[in-house]
């Protein structure tokens, strides 16, 4: 370990964990608050840029602490304007996140962990098992680094935690990295504009609900009835679907909130009308709105998306049922950016990525 590495990280701490530690290192009780604010409002990198700090305390933090966050080798654009950024951890490990551009709407797709255990079999993601969980620093530094590659005239708006990992499986890290992310003084993303998107991790989900974030919850169904999704998710041998719609139906739902379910169409598994139908009957009561992601392919996989009119088909029943239900067209397909086509990546070399540094205006 090295000297650098030994310093704290002051990356990934609420409000009130980052006043302690400077508390700790012997500052005001303000100091923490104003450190906050530098950190995650105006993105600092260095101790050198809290110009409202005395030159003292810069020194202790310098001589004490380090912030360090993910740092993006790469940036590529897809041909509909997706951006996939490869971020390097501090292990040498990477990570991929995706950056959704829309007419109204810049929505990053975030990774919680290097790889995932879950094994669902049509997802890239977990093909090679979990390798490790992301640190809250990690996962709030991957805003932060991507907020600083965004063009300057946008501005990041939405979030969704649907990249690499299991989110729930990494609870307290991410939910940490929540609190950042939702804290009006740090990052102030409102709670309207994070997803969270679960397998379907029962304890989880209800550790989640007493945590009265007010988040939007996604959830991977891909199947409507066990036999099905035990042989797609391998968490359904533990969470079945009964006791995952059960957690659900007791899940507090602010206002008009739904639940939003996620079905990936595999040609031939679960895309009969039959299956349409089943899952209509599933969710009955549950405020649903159903997105419907046809499969993308990843080299040596053994599905395919069922064609055009049958996914329509399938979408029909459900709205002819009264749900709300969404065909989700893939983005980013030709730089591998699509859902469940993230991974580690062998990498090496200096960064290459597209220029465009925006920083906010400092106080
Ligand atoms: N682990 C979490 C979040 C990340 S996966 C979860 O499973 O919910 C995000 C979404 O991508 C999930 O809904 C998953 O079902 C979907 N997905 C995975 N592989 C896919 C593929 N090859 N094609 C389309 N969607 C896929
Ligand atoms: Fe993990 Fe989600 Fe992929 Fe399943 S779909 S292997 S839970 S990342």
């Amino acid at each position: 370990m090295t000297a650098t590495t030994q310093k704290t990280n002051l990356l990934g701490r609420t409000s009130a964990e980052l006043t302690q530690i400077l508390s700790d290192m012997g500052m005001s009780a303000f100091r923490g608050k104003q450190v906050f604010q530098w950190l995650y409002k105006y993105r600092s990198r260095s101790f050198n840029e809290m110009t409202n700090l005395s030159k003292a305390d810069r020194v202790t933090l310098k001589d004490h602490a380090r912030i360090q966050r993910p740092v993006i080798l790469q940036q590529l654009r897809a041909k509909d304007g997706t951006e996939k950024f490869l971020y390097r951890l501090e292990d040498g490990h990477t990570i991929e996140g995706v950056l959704i551009p829309e007419t109204k709407r810049q929505t990053l797709c975030l990774s919680t962990q290097v790889g995932c255990a879950m094994g669902c079999r049509f997802c890239i993601t977990g093909r090679s098992g979990l390798v490790r969980n992301l640190s809250a620093a990690e996962i709030v530094g991957e805003v932060l680094a991507a907020q600083d590659h965004m063009s300057p005239h946008r501005a990041l708006t939405h979030l969704v935690i649907m990249g690499m990992g299991e989110p729930l499986a990494n609870y307290d890290a991410v939910v940490t990295a929540l609190k950042i992310l939702l804290d009006p003084g740090g990052c102030d993303f409102s709670n309207r504009r994070i997803t969270l998107s679960t397998s379907g991790l029962v304890p989880g989900l209800q550790r989640l609900a007493r945590e009265n974030i007010g988040i939007n919850l996604a959830v991977s169904l891909n199947a409507a009835n066990d036999a099905t999704r035990d042989r797609l998710m391998p968490i359904n041998r533990r969470y079945p679907l009964a006791d995952l719609l059960a957690t659900l139906r007791d899940f507090p739902l602010p206002g008009r909130k739904r639940i939003t379910f996620e079905y990936v169409l595999l040609r031939g598994i679960n895309d009969s009308p039959e299956d349409a139908r089943r899952m209509a009957r599933l969710l009955e009561g549950i405020p649903a709105k159903i997105n419907l992601i046809p499969y993308n392919a990843s080299p040596g996989s053994d599905f395919t998306p069922p064609e055009r009119t049958e996914v329509e088909a399938f979408q029909e029943i459900l709205l002819r049922a009264n749900y709300t239900a969404v065909i989700r067209e893939s983005r980013g397909g030709d730089i591998d950016a699509a859902c469940g086509q993230l991974r580690e990546r062998q990498c090496s070399g200096q960064p290459s990525v597209i220029p465009g540094e925006s920083k906010p205006n400092k106080p």
